[in-house]
């Protein structure tokens, strides 16, 4: 029902108010309201287009199965397509395919070793109607402010003037907004640079079913590069990351996003017979920093996707952290609705989750890809071993330990803190003892060569 507070806002009551209806805000709602829960989500956005977070990893076809989204469905209607390998393409044009073993998917084990691509229009609107069924209000209005008694949330203001009370708050809102980790002034951890993606679609008549990833730049640089995507049928994503920096100095000279997205794509003869035969019509961009926020949950509140925790997209990993957060958030929220209150072990647990996760792939995926050290030392393909048989592990066995209270989680913790070990210790070994990359002696090379031209013809 609807009334007027005192400062003429009018005033809307709830169980739940999730902020953002984004893929971790959706699943949040969808929960929620099926737990019993008067749910209102707040989204001001009313197109979806050009949303990123196509190409999944192996845990996310059973998150979005509980959702009522099962691969088989999103496949046979054209939402998604399967993802049996990832391809990365050295600049050279070589190529190496990474895939779990067959022998995973038989007893004992029984792993699924498919996973998909998504069309994340088709899937969002898919989440949205099941929103709309379960029960959940979605208003189109950005929330803007919270009335707050010692941390804990009381009401949510929105730009269309409601003010919300509600006895629990689920801020989904995204890495750009993240609108409690700015009211709470959170601290996080923060991975390699703002980083630019630059995204089209393209029709393409012959396409894998998997992931391809093409590298750019030499082994010594700071990484840059590109996706293929096939998020449905014959029709493929292609994106290209770079440093914002890079994108920023390249604009600088004129070039715009279409011209920024085929420059790279030029350099790959699969990738630039794509361009030629369809230039799109709209290339989207974003900017992103990696980065992990320190106690996302408090006594009423919880923090969950992107505005959580943002992870690489060469991860591959956001969408199944998206959704792990909001099934982990939603089932902490019922299980202490009648307290009213997140006791401080489980807030403690959820944290880690979320930090030792976030931490785990962004710091990973900076040290063996991203930085040169172990990429030039090692190459392309064994980082890419080196990323993805432990990256594939650590998210399997989350799945099945379904790490929940305060013990489990400090034991699954202590082994991603592990691996983060051995790779900062591989790193510093690589960086103190290995070659000097090939480029910077090149580079040394030529600034001799300069001086000596200048000094010549002075
Ligand atoms: C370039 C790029 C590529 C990626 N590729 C992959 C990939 O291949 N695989 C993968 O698994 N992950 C990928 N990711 C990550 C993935 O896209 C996200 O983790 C996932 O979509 C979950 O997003 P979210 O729901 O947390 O946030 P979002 O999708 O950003 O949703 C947040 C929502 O909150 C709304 N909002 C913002 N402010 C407010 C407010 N004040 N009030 C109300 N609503 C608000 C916004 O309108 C938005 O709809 C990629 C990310 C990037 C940046």
């Amino acid at each position: 029902m609807e009334g007027k507070t005192r400062d003429d806002k009018a005033e809307l009551d709830a169980d739940a108010v999730v902020i953002g209806g984004g893929l971790a805000g959706q699943a949040a709602a969808i929960d929620l309201a099926r737990g019993g829960l008067r749910v209102i989500c707040l989204e001001p956005r009313e197109s979806f287009h050009h949303i990123v977070g196509e190409s999944l990893d192996w845990s996310a076809p059973e998150l979005f199965a509980r959702l009522g989204l099962t691969m088989e469905e999103l496949v046979s209607s054209g939402a998604a397509t399967f993802k049996r390998h990832i391809t990365v393409t050295a600049p050279d044009g070589s190529q190496r395919e990474y895939l779990p073993g067959a022998w995973l998917a038989e007893r004992p084990w029984n792993v699924e070793i498919h996973t998909m691509h998504l069309d994340r229009l088709q899937v969002h609107n898919q989440l949205q109607q099941s929103a709309y069924d379960s029960g959940v209000v979605i208003l189109r209005e950005r929330a803007i402010g919270f009335k707050t008694r010692d941390r804990r949330i009381l009401s949510v203001e929105t730009s269309e003037g409601h003010c919300i009370r509600a006895s629990w708050i689920i801020d989904a809102s995204g890495a750009a907004a993240s609108v409690l980790g700015k009211e709470f002034s959170l601290l996080f951890t923060a991975y390699g640079p703002r980083k630019a993606a630059l995204w089209a679609y393209f029709p393409t008549e012959d396409w894998a079913e998997g992931t391809t990833l093409y590298m750019l730049n030499s082994a010594s640089d700071y990484m840059e590069w590109i996706w293929e995507i096939p998020i449905s049928p014959g029709v493929s994503s292609i994106g290209y990351i770079a440093p914002g920096s890079t994108v920023k100095a390249q604009r600088a000279h004129g070039l715009k996003n279409p011209d920024l997205l085929l420059k790279q794509m030029q350099k790959f003869a699969r990738l630039n017979s794509l361009a030629e035969a369809a230039p799109p019509e709209r290339v989207a961009s974003t900017s992103f920093l990696c980065r992990t926020y320190k106690k996302v949950c408090g006594p009423n509140w919880i923090i969950i996707g992107e505005a959580a925790s943002q992870s690489d997209p060469i991860t591959g990993n956001g969408v199944t952290a998206a959704l792990r957060h909001a099934e982990e958030a939603s089932a902490l929220i019922c299980r202490y609705r009648q307290r009213e209150s997140i006791p401080v072990l489980a807030r403690t647990a959820y944290n880690l989750r979320v930090s030792g996760m976030g931490h785990y792939f962004n710091s990973l995926i900076e040290k063996l890809f991203y930085q040169s050290p172990l990429r030039t030392r090692l190459g392309f393909f064994s980082v890419a071993r080196a990323y993805t048989v432990p990256a594939w592990l650590m998210n399997l066995l989350y799945s099945r330990m379904r790490p929940k209270r305060l013990l489990g989680t400090v034991i699954f913790c202590s082994a991603l803190v592990t691996l983060r070990a051995a790779a900062w210790s591989l790193f510093q070994i690589s960086r103190v003892f290995g070659p000097r990359p090939r480029d910077s002696r090149q580079a040394v090379y030529e600034r001799r060569e300069q001086r000596r031209a200048l000094h010549t013809s002075r």
